[in-house]
């Protein structure tokens, strides 16, 4: 009997003492919505400055080729939770709802015994699973006073207002997750996802005249023809000129705030409405182009730079409790974004400024302070590199890579060198045709394969891909060699055909004459 018991103490004891000592590492996953590298002083500092973002690049690893596979927020986020592209997980366009019964990176990493959470934008309309802690938007969330879905694996979902600017609310639910809700006996694995900088770009109290004295540089490409290229670059409705609307620009205040929100609001943008519309009339169409440009950049580098601050607060919390040795602190968006390129705002296109995303990983003691990485990595490979992270081992039907050998230095010889894209929402918001495409990061090609068109970009010699060398001889070559591997990647992801869809009814226009 006294035997018996000695050896349970003993045997209990050691339980309690490997729990304690669980020294796999934490991860915390900063992620926002639209956020480019044009906007992140690491990657491009000719905009503004992101000091706590840089911090995350400073002490660790900048990817400059991180590409998305299907450059739209559902889609992105589904890639994420699954490691695998959009045909497989089944959520290829906003408006489609998210499988969460299918496997997901939280659910294998809860299973492994870490305390997962979810606080702030999460898009994916079903309930989130896997996760002990969600407190999450409902849909894209507002800019200021929004309603959220709080629950978890053992908490029923139940909806709470707030009051206040959803950055810094979710900023404040990160931290308070981190003090009072981790379990420290277990690693953790927190995604704390940011709303911003999506549309419409509202910024927060504290900086709504922030940057209002100074001029933003345009793009060398604002006032692109779309000449030079297939016919969907015209077609499109994202144009800075013709689609930014009244509550885009700030003409009209949203309609959502409390009386003090709304008197800060119109104190800082009543007197530069004023300004603009007085003189309005007697501008030529290039000075609206460029008035619209400075009002449009400005609002989103505002609403980049409360998400920066509460990255910073959450930075600062880490290293005050001694977390941030064995934490791996994940930044990065669900894909890039025009921020005036070609004449444009919004996103979906496989050109550079969309398919790019900022991906920066800072893991104390394992990537080396400050390095930059070239290869090609994606969001697909996201959930692959936190299981590695994790120890747990990745399942042979996600379609990514860890991407932990280049966070150690060492890029695996047989690591990717082209990557597939593939658009799918058309007829959609902002009418991008649908298309795929293939880039070794000097070349792409691209093909809209409902219209029979295609591109193809010399990225050394036109990085701003104004000029499709598609039909021209002297790529003949390199177009054949880019569609094999196209063909090829198709195969290996095993993406089926994607069918044009039948077109819809034409909308009546007004009444009818009789
Ligand atoms: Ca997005």
């Amino acid at each position: 009997m006294k035997f018996l018991s000695t050896t349970f103490l003993v045997a209990a004891l050691t339980l309690i003492s490997a729990v304690a000592q669980d020294s796999r590492p934490n991860i915390v996953f900063i992620f926002t919505d639209d956020h480019c590298q044009q906007a992140l002083s690491a990657y491009d500092a000719t905009r503004m400055a992101t000091p706590n973002m840089d911090r995350i690049a400073e002490g660790g690893m900048l990817f400059n080729r991180c590409y998305v596979t299907n450059g739209i927020c559902g889609p992105s986020r589904a890639v994420i939770q699954t490691g695998k592209h959009s045909h497989l997980n089944g959520f290829v366009r906003n408006g489609n709802t998210f499988n969460g019964d299918q496997q997901t990176f939280p659910k294998l990493l809860n299973a492994a015994g870490y305390q997962t959470a979810v606080i702030g934008k999460w898009h994916l309309k079903s309930t989130p699973q896997g996760y002990d802690y969600f407190d999450v938007l409902i849909g894209q969330g507002p800019y200021y006073n929004p309603p959220m879905l709080y629950g978890g694996i053992e908490a029923e979902a139940t909806k709470r207002d707030h009051v206040g600017y959803t950055t810094d609310i979710i900023g404040e639910k990160a931290l308070d997750w981190l003090k009072n809700d981790r379990d420290p006996e277990k690693p953790f694995m927190l995604m704390f996802q940011h709303k911003a900088p999506h549309r419409n770009w509202q910024p927060g109290p504290k900086y709504l005249t922030w940057l209002d004295d100074q001029e933003i540089p345009e793009p060398a490409t604002l006032f692109d023809d779309y000449s030079n290229r297939a016919s969907p670059a015209a077609n499109q409705t994202m144009e800075i000129k013709t689609h930014l609307n009244d509550r885009d620009l700030k003409l009209v205040a949203p309609n959502n705030l409390t009386p003090e929100q709304l008197e800060a609001w119109n104190a800082a943008y009543e007197p530069k409405n004023e300004a603009y519309l007085a003189k309005r009339d007697s501008m030529t169409e290039k000075e609206i182009i460029q008035w619209k440009y400075q009002r449009y950049v400005k609002d989103y580098l505002r609403s980049v730079k409360s998400v920066d601050d509460t990255i910073g607060d959450v930075l600062d919390y880490l290293e005050a409790e001694g977390l941030d040795e064995n934490t791996v602190v994940i930044y990065s968006s669900d894909q890039g974004w025009y921020l005036g390129e070609h004449g444009w705002f919004d996103k979906r296109w496989m050109y550079e400024e969309s398919l790019k995303t900022p991906l920066l990983v800072k893991w104390p003691g394992v990537v080396e302070p400050g390095s930059v990485s070239n290869d090609i990595v994606s969001n697909l490979d996201f959930a692959e590199t936190f299981l590695e992270i994790a120890g747990v081992d990745v399942p042979e039907d996600m379609q990514g890579e860890s991407f932990g050998p280049i966070l150690r230095g060492k890029t695996p010889r047989d690591w990717r060198t082209t990557f597939y894209y593939h658009y799918y929402e058309f007829p959609g918001a902002h009418s991008v045709a649908r298309h795929y495409g293939v880039t070794d990061g000097d070349h792409k090609l691209i093909q809209y394969y409902h219209l029979d068109e295609g591109e193809l970009f010399d990225l050394k010699k036109d990085p701003n891909e104004m000029n499709s060398v598609y039909d021209s001889p002297e790529y003949a070559s390199k177009r054949k060699e880019l569609e094999s591997e196209l063909e090829r990647l198709r195969e290996y992801y095993q993406v089926p055909e994607d069918p044009k869809p039948e077109p819809r009814e034409p909308r009546k226009k007004g009444k009818s004459k009789s």
